[in-house]
């Protein structure tokens, strides 16, 4: 079997798994607890909290630990939110692509009465800093966007848009869930002021996260109830985890330059390979890209029926398609790049793992070949196509 679909979930590394369960056998206590038990878990979060703040380039204070991905989301966009209508602004910038924790909790705020303006990304799957800088406005409150896309690993040109926020005075969010780990993210050297990452997305467990938070600005905390996380953030800390991530982390961070060196050439080798389908198309910037990601459309498929026989072909992979709620709404993120809904049905997203080989590569490619041209054999879309009945779009 080749595990390709590293953007959705990752493996937990060996590193992270001994942590882990290291922590759940001995390290039982509370942290709030004044005795040696919860004094000594207390001492894991806070050498964990050092290790994340370190990986990223930001003070401890500044890190609070979530629930993953989707919770920092939240939290950071809601505070905001409630920061700037405490101040009478109530407009907030984002894009069309965003992960859904972004753009439901965005979509949320509208509906009481905030505004919300959606830039449009390019087809190469980017946004310019100047988009955002004309978008800008005097009521603008928080500007939130994405690092690493989760669809297309198109990669942001984040530190320029934080500089505009910056010298606008407007809060900046970036969801950085497919950046930190894969690629070097600093928090100062960036311009950001809050980040939210997820430990299950570099090889830590699920169920865990942070949120960065630049030392000065107000967040309001979206569970209630006792005081931990400096209380930002209520409920006994999942310390196993926690410390499980940021081992992790750590480990990925370390090792960046080699993931980047490794992965770099495969994915390069994959795209050239299944760019000679016939009407296939990259999805996304081939340079301004995570490693490990591969997004493609084939006209006149389904990436359904891809993902089935490539599943039987040993090959986990995924479509853009919103294949969990069973609806066949092509991706958003293919349609916010530009493409139709027929094409954007026909989408293949591989998301390789480090531990990739060659051979593996070469096994992909030939896969992915036979399976788009047997179900071309039998769609009608694709004989209406060849039978110039329809318009070849790519
Ligand atoms: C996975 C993902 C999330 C959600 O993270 P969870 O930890 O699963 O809640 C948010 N944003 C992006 C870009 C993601 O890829």
């Amino acid at each position: 079997m080749i595990y390709a679909d590293n953007a959705a979930t990752t493996k937990m590394s060996d590193a992270a798994i001994q942590t882990l369960t290291g922590l759940l056998k001995d390290t039982y206590g509370n942290p709030s607890s004044l005795y040696e038990f919860g004094q000594k878990a207390k001492e894991v979060l806070e050498q964990a909290r050092r290790d994340v703040a370190e990986s990223i380039g930001a003070q401890p204070n500044e890190i609070i630990f979530t629930s993953g991905g989707s919770e920092a989301d939240n939290q950071a966009i809601l505070s905001a939110a409630k920061m700037g209508a405490l101040k009478g602004k109530k407009h907030i910038i984002s894009t069309a692509f965003e992960h859904h924790a972004v753009l439901h909790t965005l979509n949320k705020l509208k509906n009481e009465g905030y505004e919300i303006t959606l830039l449009d990304v390019h087809e190469n799957g980017l946004v310019t800093p100047q988009q955002v800088k004309d978008a800008i406005r005097e009521d603008t409150c928080l500007v939130t966007i994405m690092y690493a896309n989760n669809e297309i690993g198109t990669i942001q040109p984040i530190r320029e848009i934080g500089e505009i926020c910056r010298s606008n005075n407007v809060t900046f969010h970036t969801d950085a869930v497919q950046a930190v780990g894969h690629i070097k993210v600093n928090v100062v050297d960036d311009n950001i002021d809050m980040l939210s990452a997820s430990g299950h997305k570099f090889h830590g467990p699920k169920g865990v996260g942070f949120l960065y938070v630049k030392k000065g600005i107000k967040v309001f905390n979206l569970i209630e109830g006792g005081a931990q996380e400096k209380g930002r953030r209520a409920g006994t800390e999942n310390v196993p985890g926690i410390a499980a991530m940021a081992t992790a982390l750590k480990e990925s961070v370390d090792a960046l330059d080699e993931y980047k060196a490794k992965l770099t050439p495969v994915r390069d080798k994959i795209i050239r390979g299944l760019s000679e389908i016939p009407h296939s198309a990259l999805n996304g910037d081939a340079e301004s890209r995570v490693p490990s990601n591969i997004n493609f459309c084939f006209e006149g498929i389904e990436g359904e029926s891809l993902l089935l026989l490539l599943d039987d072909k040993g090959i986990a992979a995924s479509s853009g398609s919103a294949c969990t709620s069973g609806s066949l709404d092509p991706s958003h993120v293919l349609l916010a790049i530009g493409r139709i809904h027929d094409v954007a049905h026909g989408s293949l997203r591989l998301s390789l793992g480090e531990d990739i080989t060659d051979d593996e590569a070469d096994y992909i490619i030939k896969s992915v070949k036979e399976v788009v041209e047997y179900l071309r054999g039998f769609s009608p879309v694709w004989r209406d196509l060849v039978a110039g009945k329809k318009e070849f779009i790519l």
